[in-house]
Parts: structure tokens; C-alpha cells; sequence
């Protein structure tokens, strides 16, 4: 099925496939269209296989999608920075860093 619990908060999500071939967890909720914090275009093929996209300025919401929201920017056990702690444990990984 395409549907699972969050292994980080227990919270019910829905597996899509992206354009690209991955998979990401979206919120089971369908966003009002106008919300553009939800900016996942979500619809869902004849086989049932559900699809996910960023929603971009070149290609907006399509009538036969709606949007969604990907369960990693709103899960409350997601670390809220990760890429500002990946940045940092570089900096320290750096050979000859700064001491
Ligand atoms: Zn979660």
C-alpha cells in the first residue's frame, strides 16, 4: 500500500513517487489551493500509483491535482535545521581546518 507511519512522530503518511523516481512522504491532508505553503502538487495515476511535484511558477497547480504537504517539512520530530548541521560538521571535518 501507499500508506505508512512516520518512523520519526508515529504520524499517518502517504507514500508518492516523484518525477525523478524517489519516493516522499507527503500529509494524508489536501491543502486548500490556494495555501502556497503547501507546495506539492499531488494526483493520483489510473494504477492508483500517487504522484508528487514541486509546485514551480513554470508549471502551477493542474485542475486534476491537488496540493499537499511533504510529511519532512512538517514533521515535529525532524531535526528543524539539517542542512545548517551538515554545514557546521563539515566545516569541522575540514583537514587543516582553522586550528
Ligand atoms: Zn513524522
Amino acid at each position: 500500500m501507499s500508506t505508512g507511519l512516520c518512523r520519526g512522530c508515529g504520524a499517518d503518511i502517504i507514500w508518492a513517487w516523484t518525477e525523478a523516481g524517489q519516493r516522499m512522504p507527503l500529509d494524508p491532508a489536501r491543502y486548500p489551493r490556494e495555501d502556497t505553503t503547501a507546495n506539492v502538487a499531488v494526483r493520483t495515476d489510473h494504477t492508483g500509483r500517487i504522484w508528487a511535484r514541486v509546485i514551480s511558477k513554470d508549471r502551477p497547480l493542474a485542475p486534476f491535482e491537488h496540493r499537499g504537504m511533504p510529511h519532512f517539512a512538517s514533521c515535529p520530530a525532524r531535526p528543524r535545521k539539517p542542512r545548517d548541521e551538515l554545514a557546521a560538521r563539515r566545516r569541522r571535518n575540514r583537514p587543516g581546518g582553522s586550528r
